[in-house]
């Protein structure tokens, strides 16, 4: 993600019992395995508790739109990890689960990335927080909106950013 892309914006309405939100999406193999794979490995150490879990998603690919459908998903967790710690974590995971980098947005095992982190605004080069794109991705704000009801981000609520979204290709699994 390209520093110019960081346009941080007010968190608001995040659950108080969530530190963080992350985002989970495959699409290759058992997707469905790949996710309940990501969280248990989240939870592993017992630094990160997950305590919220939205429905899983059948998604159309984003950007890259020549390549296999997607289950993304989103989790509220509890953490005293800092950003960064949290941020090596869910690449640690990405790694360890055999995440190979072939084409930007191209097919991946498991990609996480961080949504939100309570009400911080981060502008690192490796870390954006919210995450940039929240709002262009019907495939990130339908999950979020699970875990997250009255979430807003620089002041737009989640229902604000579907309506302007095409949402039709992010269906619930179960
Ligand atoms: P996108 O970031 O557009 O969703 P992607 O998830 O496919 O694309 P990756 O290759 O997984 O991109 O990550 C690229 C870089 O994004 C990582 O090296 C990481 O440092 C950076 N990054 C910046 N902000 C975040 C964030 N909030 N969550 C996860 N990664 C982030
Ligand atoms: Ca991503
Ligand atoms: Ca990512």
């Amino acid at each position: 993600m390209a520093e110019t892309n960081c346009a941080s914006a007010a968190v608001q309405g995040m659950p108080p019992t969530l530190d963080a939100i992350l985002a989970v999406g495959t699409n290759m193999g058992n997707r469905v395995e790949n996710i309940d794979d990501a969280v248990r490995r989240l939870e592993a150490d017992g630094s990160i508790i997950v305590v919220a879990r939205s429905k899983l998603y059948r998604t159309a690919p984003w950007g890259v739109t020549d390549q296999d459908w997607f289950v993304n998903a989103c989790v509220g967790v509890q953490t005293a990890l800092s950003p960064h710690e949290l941020l090596k974590r869910c690449q640690a995971i990405e790694n360890d689960m055999g995440r190979v980098r072939t084409r930007h947005w191209g097919p991946r095992v498991i990609d996480v990335d961080i949504l939100a982190i309570r009400d911080r605004q981060i502008c690192d080069p490796d870390l954006v927080v919210p995450h940039p794109f929240i709002a262009e991705r019907a495939f990130v704000v339908v999950p979020l909106k699970d875990v997250a009801p009255a979430l807003t981000i620089g002041g737009k609520t989640l229902d604000d950013m579907i309506e302007a979204l095409d949402a039709s290709d992010v269906t619930p699994l179960q």
